[in-house]
């Protein structure tokens, strides 16, 4: 068993890390760090140093902090020997994330940037399915209420806290991972609420090597039904991922049903991976979402829009 302290009692470390950790044979939850969360029955720190110094056997530290406090948690773990799990993203800025990568290798630990959307149902298919086609048109749209998603976190709305991008960075992680060619963005509109400091939504358009039209609209204002949905268009047919990458269609038909939890699986298989991780020691950190983030919003074209209130 491998012991592994969750930092960070927040609505996905209850929610997801865990319900995957204590149903797997492979790890233990030995502590929680976090200023007031905790989880029963397991001992809980207030405070990270002291939760270091106190348990030198907590080989891991996984980590469920907002992006921007979580790089000096990260660098301090592995400076003192912790391999470290990182929820997406990876980072506030890529900066941190290649600072991350430089202490781990120097360190010899395991650094697993996750990306808990590419273990989806489905992906693994759609991925299969697009390759060896021409693709002709790409169209993702991540539509969801972030009253419902992410009830009164400040954070969202902070410098570095992404915005509309927390849930968007989940589609271009699956974008890149199922597409069989690199793109990049040209284009990009973004709306700022006038009392925020990050973006409500997003329009992005980007270039394709074999020119396919590629879009993507991400929308933070949608109520009722919440839509996560990528269609491809390609020379040999039609491919539809829906609710994340939960079901997929295939010219028209179903493959194979969803289960009732989308995520039900995606935690465990990151689990699974940081365990192989840690045995080899290896750093798996794919920063291709994260670029997009940025390029996102360096070419963004700024529109103020309506204050947002929870
Ligand atoms: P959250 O509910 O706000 O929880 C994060 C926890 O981190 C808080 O409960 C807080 O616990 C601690 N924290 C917050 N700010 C801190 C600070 N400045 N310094 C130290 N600790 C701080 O957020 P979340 O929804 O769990 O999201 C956390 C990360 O998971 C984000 O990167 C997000 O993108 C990712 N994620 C979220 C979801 C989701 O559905 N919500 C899904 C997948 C991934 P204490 O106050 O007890 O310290």
């Amino acid at each position: 068993m491998i012991k592994v302290a969750l930092v960070g009692i927040g609505k996905i470390a209850i929610d997801q890390h865990a319900p995957a950790i204590t149903n797997s044979s492979e790890w233990e939850l030995s502590a929680t760090v976090s200023r007031r969360g905790k989880l029963p029955g397991i001992p809980a720190f207030s405070d990270f140093d002291t939760m270091l110094a106190s348990c030198p056997d907590i080989r891991v530290v996984s980590l469920c902090l907002p992006p921007v406090p979580r790089f000096a948690y990260a660098a301090k773990a592995l400076r003192l020997g912790r391999h470290v799990m990182l929820e997406k993203p990876p980072g506030s800025t890529l900066s941190e994330c290649h600072a991350l990568r430089a202490i781990a290798r120097t360190n010899r630990l395991a650094l697993y940037a996750t990306w808990h959307a590419r273990e989806a149902n489905k992906i693994a298919v759609a991925k299969a399915w697009l390759k060896n086609k021409r693709l002709h048109k790409i169209k993702v749209i991540w539509k969801e209420d972030v009253r419902r998603w992410h009830p009164d976190q400040q954070w969202v709305w902070e410098p570095g806290g992404l915005g509309v991008f927390d849930p968007g960075i989940n589609a271009l992680s699956i974008v890149t991972e199922i597409l069989p060619d690199s793109i990049y963005i040209t284009e990009s509109s973004l709306e700022f609420p006038a009392n925020r400091q990050t973006p409500i939504a997003a329009s992005l358009r980007f270039a394709h090597p074999h020119g396919a039209d590629a879009t993507m609209i991400l929308d933070w204002r949608q109520q009722g039904t919440q839509v996560w949905t990528i269609e491809a268009k390609t020379d040999q047919g039609k491919l539809l991922l829906l609710d994340g990458g939960a079901q997929i269609q295939i010219d028209g038909q179903d493959t194979i049903l969803t289960d009732d939890h989308p995520l039900s699986g995606e935690y465990a298989n990151l689990y699974t991976r940081m365990a192989q991780l840690v045995a080899d020691g290896g750093i798996d950190m794919d920063l291709e979402p994260m670029r997009h983030v940025a390029d996102a919003f360096t070419l963004g074209h700024r529109m103020t829009v309506d204050p947002f209130e929870w």
